[in-house]
């Protein structure tokens, strides 16, 4: 009797296919083999909308509104993004008015400022004026000859003796009109004043203050000297009215608070 090997060997070959079935069968329900990514399955879930609300199946097709949750989203931030841009305008237009109404308000306090500053200069203006002497004295020195008939004709000024190269001041606000060489006075300046006077100023050493140049009292414009018919370095000063008219210039000054 021949003993049917192959058959047995068919059987056992059966035999190992099944049991390397079951093998398989058994990895996959163990999780071996497969590749387990949670977050690519839950991603599919989603994609499939398998977690959002399912509808009542009694409602039929109305699922549009649960379907595209993400749409519906979209549009109510777009609603309140338009929202917040009409706030973000009148916001933007409300500062724009706040801005003009301050930038007037500041313009109109600069105004202010402006007027009672130029008020406030005006006064300290005229304060100085009132402060500053009108009529000074031409020169200090000692008083050595007065205005009137002298060695038998008229001496038309007095003298103020004093070294040379002392100062010489203008007598009032005015202005230069002569400074140069003179008949007598060797060197003279003449000032012409507001009111129409001259005062003159002779045998100066040295002139500061040049012909046009506009002078205010006791501005220096010359230094006394000893140039022209002097016996002695002095300043002989004479008042002009306006006319030309030659006054005692030590009642000129002393009308007008000057002794000498
Ligand atoms: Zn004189």
């Amino acid at each position: 009797m021949e003993i049917t090997k192959p058959t047995l060997g068919g059987r056992a070959a059966a035999a190992v296919v099944v049991a390397g079935a079951l093998a398989t069968t058994a990895g996959v329900a163990n999780g071996w083999g497969s590749v387990e990514q949670p977050g690519a399955e839950l991603a599919a879930k989603l994609a499939a909308g398998s977690l959002a609300p399912q509808p009542a199946p009694t409602r039929g097709v109305q699922t549009v509104h649960v379907i595209q949750p993400g749409l519906e989203a979209a549009k109510l931030m777009r609603a309140q993004q338009m929202n917040a841009g009409q706030h973000v305008d009148e916001a933007i237009r409300f500062a724009q008015d706040g801005y003009t109404a301050r930038q007037a308000e500041l313009k109109r306090q600069a105004d202010e400022q402006a007027v009672a500053q130029a008020a406030e200069e005006a006064r300290i203006a005229a304060e100085e004026a009132a402060k500053r002497p009108t009529v000074v004295k031409p020169a200090e020195g000692s008083y050595t000859s007065g205005y009137g008939a002298r060695w038998g004709t008229t001496h038309y000024g007095v003298d103020i003796a004093n070294a040379i190269g002392t100062p010489i001041v203008s007598a009032m606000d005015g202005v230069v009109v002569e400074a140069g060489p003179a008949s007598g006075f060797g060197l003279w300046v003449r000032v012409q004043h507001a009111d129409g006077t001259t005062t003159v100023y002779g045998h100066v050493n040295e002139i500061i203050a040049a012909q046009g140049a506009q002078v205010k009292a006791g501005d220096l414009i010359a230094t006394i000297g000893n140039r022209g018919q002097s016996t002695g370095p002095h300043l002989h000063f004479e008042v002009w009215l306006n006319g030309g008219q030659k006054v005692d210039p030590s009642s000129w000054l002393a009308e007008r608070g000057i002794a000498l």
